[in-house]
């Protein structure tokens, strides 16, 4: 049997316009960077993956990309560790931070993920199967996402070509009802999450109060990254009692989550504290979380997305999924992998309704096949992921990477721009 060889490695870096979404560490920049990754066979077969693109991981993506040719797509682990080996020869350490808010010890994962993804997608083209049949098969024909709500201005500041959004500002509790609105009746979500840290916790208590009165049935979700200490939390969770399905990342760290645990009976959820293999075994022995956010990029892939989901199941914790700013590449991948995921009964995360910014490509991939309906995204059918690129919108993506001058991603840079002495909000409040 002939074996199907990497034969090529394209990496393309793009940019697309982003709203400015408000968090604790500040704001979005007017672009958002993604790679997007392409591994050729010799046979003409393409496989695809996405990732972040700041500068360092860039870098890193680029060194891997370097030795994979003549790499067979099946051999994932040795994948593994060719990119350990790749990284373990760099200098100036192998952590990775991303957004300012997440920090990881070993960058493995995170490059690793993209790879991965590819392979199996080159994998299951070949096999004329769709990538969730690598992962066991799907177990659900739609995954259901959360509408995601954010505080944010009407418009950047300075001069920018993506002027005013058509989502307008959302700095109160009215107007958070009002972008609620707006995403349940444009997308059908059946679930909604807030991102708060922005402003003080009693503000974004009567948010998520005015959410529940328009939204009776709505499960609803409250993740303010850390922003406040461990007293604090507990007073949120005991006034959100009930109204929440789950508090995400409340404090800080493992130790503070488990104070704050054990004294609410509202679920705690988490992305900033348990973000690798090695933060499961503390956090299950403090019985810090209830709700572990899954993420390929940031675990590993899509096989070890589901060696965590089995980890989770294993010790009695629930499952969801967390989401950056991304395009259809990893919307695709995300669907394959919540669909073959049994235990992951939470609506999952997603950024992709805020790319919409008029009069500018804002995906990289062939539309028709990611649509949302009811708040939820078909499983693709066809082989691989299921999506195609579409050349002209990466070509056009890519020019808008080479002159947006945005190179990593810098909230809170970003923010001292306009409101010089910001701080992050981490535990301030
Ligand atoms: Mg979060």
């Amino acid at each position: 049997m002939t074996i199907n060889r990497i034969s090529r490695v394209v990496l393309t870096p793009v940019a697309f316009a982003d709203p400015p979404l408000l968090n604790v560490v500040g704001v979005h920049q007017p672009w958002a960077l993604r790679a997007i990754l392409e591994l050729h066979t010799d046979s003409g077969l393409v496989g695809l993956g996405e990732t972040y693109a700041d500068e360092t991981h860039l870098a890193r993506l680029e060194a891997v990309a370097d030795v994979l040719p003549g790499h067979d797509p099946y051999d994932t682990h040795g994948l593994y560790r060719l990119v350990a080996d790749v990284l373990g020869k760099e200098t100036g350490g192998a952590g990775a931070s991303f957004g300012g808010m997440l920090d990881v010890d070993s960058a493995v994962d995170t490059v690793y993920s993209p790879f991965e993804v590819a392979c199996l997608d080159l994998v299951a083209r070949e096999a004329d199967r769709p990538v969730s049949d690598l992962l066991g098969g799907a177990v659900r024909d739609r995954v259901p996402f959360s509408g995601y709500l954010f505080y944010k201005w009407a418009g950047h500041p300075g001069s920018t070509d993506n002027g005013p959004d058509e989502w307008g500002e959302a700095l109160n509790p009215d107007q958070i009802v009002a972008q609620a609105k707006r995403m349940v009746d444009g997308w059908g979500f059946g679930s909604l999450k807030l991102k708060g840290g922005v402003f003080p916790p009693e503000e974004e208590c009567a948010a998520i109060e005015a959410l529940r009165t328009a939204f009776p049935g709505l499960p609803l979700r409250l993740d303010p990254n850390g922003a406040w200490t461990p007293e604090t939390s507990i007073r949120v969770a005991e006034r959100l009692a009930g109204v929440v399905e789950y508090l995400e990342d409340p404090t800080p760290g493992i130790d503070a989550m488990a104070r704050v645990a054990a004294s609410t009976d509202v679920p705690l959820a988490t992305n900033m504290c348990v973000i690798a293999f090695e933060h499961l075994a503390p956090a299950v022995a403090a019985d810090a979380v209830q709700i572990v956010l899954s993420d390929h990029h940031l675990w590993g892939g899509l096989r070890r997305s589901a060696l965590l989901a089995g980890i989770t199941e294993t010790f009695g914790m629930g499952l969801s999924m967390h989401s950056n700013s991304h395009l259809g590449v990893s919307l695709a991948a995300m669907v394959h992998l919540a669909a073959a995921t049994p235990n992951l009964t939470y609506a999952c995360d997603t950024h992709y309704p805020w790319k919409t910014c008029s009069g500018m490509a804002q995906d990289v991939v062939r539309p028709g096949v990611l649509d949302f309906t009811d708040g939820s995204v078909a499983v693709p059918t066809g082989p691989g992921l299921g999506v195609e690129l579409d050349r002209d919108l990466l070509g056009e993506l890519h020019e808008r990477y080479l002159s947006c001058g945005v190179r990593r991603r810098e909230d809170t840079v970003y923010m001292r721009s306009v409101v010089p002495d910001f701080t992050p909000n981490t535990a301030r409040w």
